[in-house]
């Protein structure tokens, strides 16, 4: 049901792939309430950080309100006319490979739907990707490769069964966090194994026996599992006679797989070789460590061989499977988002399903060949091929590997469209029109999770200003370049209808995708739509695949794949000895378009940073908390240094987030190489090679203001906070004066101002205050400034004349970094709550501080913070440690 007895409105957050139900109440006036959903099956009523913090992220002051064109605003039909004349036109002149759309895994299957049928069955060309190819194109190809159809066999039930869980590439504690505290749950109750594959030390490590794999070896690891298997005679013949081709090949090719290269430890690796095999109930969840990789669909079929091997799939608590990204890049698995599929798992290249399809939606003409993928698409722009290029709430100058070619392929192209709800993206700022979308709580359509799970997402919100559906102006421009009749829908519920009534074809020509049952869904009932998991037919409704075979290449049988382990595609060498690896944070989504609009989630890592092993910290005589450069042959990038034994020697991890809206000396896939996976060309996101040094400034500042203000420096990283902006500061050339540096950094050319200087010590503080009350401050100083940062940011717009002293006061210490996102608690408070309290476990410091207790996300930094005290209790350093922020401020 679109509501329950409180008024609130059941719709599922928009990020990440697991797919949570939320209740959102609106307040009538622009804002909303949140809540976890209790009834929604994939998190029954739990969020994690950012879910909890969606209310934060919605209203206008970001939002693009009209359609712009040159930057100017313009109505909705000129908007359109033009978008439609100039597609036409390069149409026309060029071809139909000449023009191409980006879409992306945020879109609702309804918006994918009319984007693709408008590219492939009416424009003519297949030249549509998304951003999913980014994220899990390996997992399609890989599922393809072995079942014959892209399906995940398993449910999120099974978490719960299983007694063993392996995580591979996949840190399913911050980038899953409602799924891994599931997981977590099993453990504690039922004593659930986790092992953890991941050559980082990550969050999901906690409780976890932990391989750290040289980046890139999972082949090597999986090839290894499966010669045990077979040396152990584990090997499910039942199974594998009936229900498997391949299998001696596979095996033969394991064996003679080198394991050395994997770097484990031998005794390590044979206790995951035993857990594995000696477990029944195994579930294997891959994720991006696995995708994101030149042999990225080789190491998911070597996970799904180990399973179809020994028969462990489909069934309750066993099996492999692969947790998407965004909230619907299932969907746009199903519905044909990406270039090389048709809709409901057609295929493209099949005469057969591509001759159903025109039939069904009555087109002109259709495209015949698969179309460019993310990486060549945007090759194709750069070189010219592509003339009008339509990038759809996807950010790929930011996001796509060598991210700086990219940024000036969009800019060269001569047409760009960017449908999105802010200019403020590096894409946007590059368009020739924008066109302004409506957002997460204003439009209403369908997402499937990883579980395929399908569910509703329902319009809370009235769209601000001219903003507008996805599926509504990609239909105006369809009509608009003559297919009326094709594109004439009302609402998405007949999109829908459309959708599940194609599928019902799909599944006639044996494909597994079917929601038929659902093709006469009024509008009523698909606002009233519960969560559903697919497939949906008269044969057929939910459940898991393949326990009983039952595959969908044309013998019925899987293919296990004979598998050669590949090193990634850049060697080390002298110039570049360091192995890059790229991934999320907790706390932030994407590009940061909406959570960095939350103080709260800011607040927990508000600055780019990269992990370094102390070993290559003190090799490269670098300080803790200093600017390092990282370079490639792609690009540069610059970033704090954090030290930290997590990632090993040679091994580097830098956050994916920060654009040129908010750090653009830190695009980190500006640095990526665009290598691809050959099978589904999936970027090698995590294992591009690099150089580093210190970055040498002349001055580092930390500012603060209540406004927003955007400096000029070599580096800087801005981040929102409770009372306005935070932003770390760095460069080369020193201001001749300070003071007036400060007054135009903030644009307050008239404010009474406070300076401290010391120049012979390179020393200025510039504060600028309305009485008693600071408006913004500058810190600065000729090393990284040392400052009660947590405790300066929430005095903006207070009372604080001696704030310049860069201290907490007695009366308010300096909390620390924040750990807890939902309760803001920081660092220090658990410390000093750790030491002065004697709390011993996550759940003590839970029921003295809150932390942890809601959404759970940041337990296991809790566990990480118990840890580093009960190490340090015997000299008392924690004790110290906490209580510094108290004893600096007294
Ligand atoms: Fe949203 Fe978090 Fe749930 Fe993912 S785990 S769907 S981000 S609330």
């Amino acid at each position: 049901m679109p509501a329950n007895l409180s008024g609130e409105t059941r719709t599922t957050c928009p990020y990440c792939g697991v797919g949570c139900g939320v209740l959102v109440q609106a307040d009538g006036i622009g804002g909303i309430q949140v809540r976890g959903d209790p009834d929604h099956p994939a998190n029954r009523g739990k969020l994690c950080s950012k879910g909890s913090a969606l209310a934060e992220t919605v209203g206008t002051d970001h939002r693009l309100l009209t359609p712009l064109r040159g930057g100017e605003s313009v109505d909705w039909d000129s908007a359109l006319d033009g978008v439609a004349e100039r597609f036409q036109a390069a149409i026309a002149e060029h071809g139909p490979d000449s023009v191409a759309f980006y879409v992306a895994g945020q879109l609702l299957t309804e918006d994918y739907y009319v984007a693709n049928k408008l590219m492939k069955g009416f424009i003519g060309s297949a030249n549509i990707d998304t951003n999913s190819r980014l994220c899990m194109s390996s997992t399609v190809a890989g599922h393809k490769r072995a079942f014959g159809t892209d399906t995940v066999p398993g449910v999120y039930d099974d978490l719960d069964e299983a007694e063993l869980v392996v995580l591979v590439g996949s840190n399913l504690a911050w980038c899953h966090p409602v799924l891994y505290q599931r997981v977590v749950a099993a453990r504690d109750t039922r004593g659930t194994r986790i092992v953890t594959i991941d050559p980082r030390r990550t969050a999901s490590c906690d409780g976890a026996l932990h391989l750290p794999l040289e980046a890139g070896s999972d082949v090597a690891l999986f090839n290894a599992l499966l010669a045990e298997i077979d040396r152990q005679g584990l090997v499910d013949a039942s199974f594998t006679d009936a229900h498997v081709a391949g299998l001696q090949d596979a095996v033969a090719a394991a064996h003679a797989s080198d394991v050395s290269v994997t770097g484990l430890d031998a005794e390590l690796l044979q206790e995951f070789l035993n857990l594995w095999i000696g477990t029944e109930k195994v579930v294997t969840i891959f994720s991006q460590g696995v995708n994101q990789s030149s042999s990225g669909t080789d190491k998911v079929n070597s996970i799904l061989n180990c399973h179809l091997a020994t028969g462990r799939i489909g069934k309750p608590g066993s099996g492999p499977f692969s947790v998407t990204g965004q909230v619907n890049a299932m969907g746009g698995r199903e519905v044909g988002g990406l270039a090389n599929m048709l809709a409901c798992h057609l295929e493209l290249e099949n005469p057969e399903h591509r001759a159903t399809v025109q039939d069904f939606w009555q087109s002109p003409v259709m495209a015949t060949q698969p179309g460019l993928k993310a990486v060549d698409l945007f090759k194709a722009v750069g070189n010219g091929e592509i003339k009008a290029l339509w990038v759809i709430h996807s950010n790929p100058a930011v996001t796509l590997p060598d991210a700086d070619r990219v940024r000036d392929a969009i800019a060269t192209c001569p047409f760009v469209v960017v449908s999105d709800i802010t200019t403020r993206t590096d894409t946007a700022q590059l368009a020739d029109v924008v066109l302004p979308a409506a957002a997460w709580g204003e439009k209403s359509g369908t997402v499937t999770n990883s579980e395929r799970l399908i569910s509703r997402q329902r319009a809370v919100l009235p769209a601000p200003g001219d903003a507008r559906p996805d599926w509504w102006i990609l239909a105006e421009v369809a009509r608009r370049m003559g297919w009326s009749e094709a594109f004439a829908w009302e609402s998405p519920a007949e999109i829908f209808a459309e959708y599940a009534a194609l599928s019902g074809l799909a599944g006639e020509l044996g494909k597994d995708f079917d929601i038929s049952a659902l093709g006469e869904v009024d509008a009523q009932q698909y606002d009233n739509l519960d969560p559903v998991r697919w497939p949906q037919s008269a044969k057929r409704q939910g459940g898991r695949f393949f326990a009983q075979g039952g595959f969908y290449h044309p013998d019925g049988k899987a293919r296990m794949l004979a598998l050669e382990p590949q090193a990634p595609a850049n060697a080390l060498d002298a110039a570049r000895p360091f192995r890059l690896n790229t991934g999320r944070l907790r706390d932030q989504w994407h590009t940061m378009t909406r959570t960095a609009l939350s103080p709260r989630l800011s607040a927990h890592l508000p600055e780019p940073f990269v992990d370094m092993n102390p070993q290559d910290v003190q090799r490269l005589e670098l300080v803790p908390a200093s600017l390092v450069q990282l370079s490639s042959p792609q690009g540069r990038a610059i970033m704090r240094l954090r030290q930290t034994s997590d990632v090993k020697p040679g091994n580097l991890f830098v956050p994916m987030h920060w654009t040129g809206m908010n750090a653009p000396a830190a695009r980190i896939d500006a640095l990526v190489a665009p290598v691809v996976d050959p099978v589904s060309g999936q970027p090698e996101s995590k294992a591009s090679t690099v150089s580093a040094q210190r970055f040498d400034a002349t001055w580092y500042g930390f500012a603060m203001s209540t406004s927003a203000f955007t400096p000029s420096c070599d580096y800087w990283a801005r981040a929102r906070t409770s009372t306005g902006y935070r932003c770390e500061m760095a460069g080369l050339a020193i201001p001749d004066d300070w003071e007036s540096h400060a007054r135009v950094l903030f644009d307050l050319p008239d404010a009474a101002a406070q300076c401290m200087s010391d120049s012979r010590r390179g020393l200025h503080r510039v504060g600028f205050f309305e009485g008693d009350v600071l408006l913004a401050a500058l810190y600065v100083g000729p090393e990284p400034v040392a400052l009660m940062r947590d405790f300066l940011v929430g005095l903006p717009g207070q009372e604080a004349p001696w704030a310049l002293a860069g201290l907490a006061r007695g009366d308010r210490p300096d909390p620390g970094p924040v750990v807890c996102s939902c309760f803001a608690i920081g660092r220090n408070t658990i410390k000093l709550a750790i030491a002065s309290e004697g709390l011993t476990s996550v759940d003590q410091i839970g029921a003295s501080l809150s932390a942890g207790t809601n959404c759970g996300s940041c337990k296991s930094e809790l566990a990480s913070l118990l840890q580093e005290c009960s190490g340090s209790d015997a000299d008392g350093a924690c004790s110290r440690e906490a209580n510094a922020a108290v004893a600096r401020s007294a």
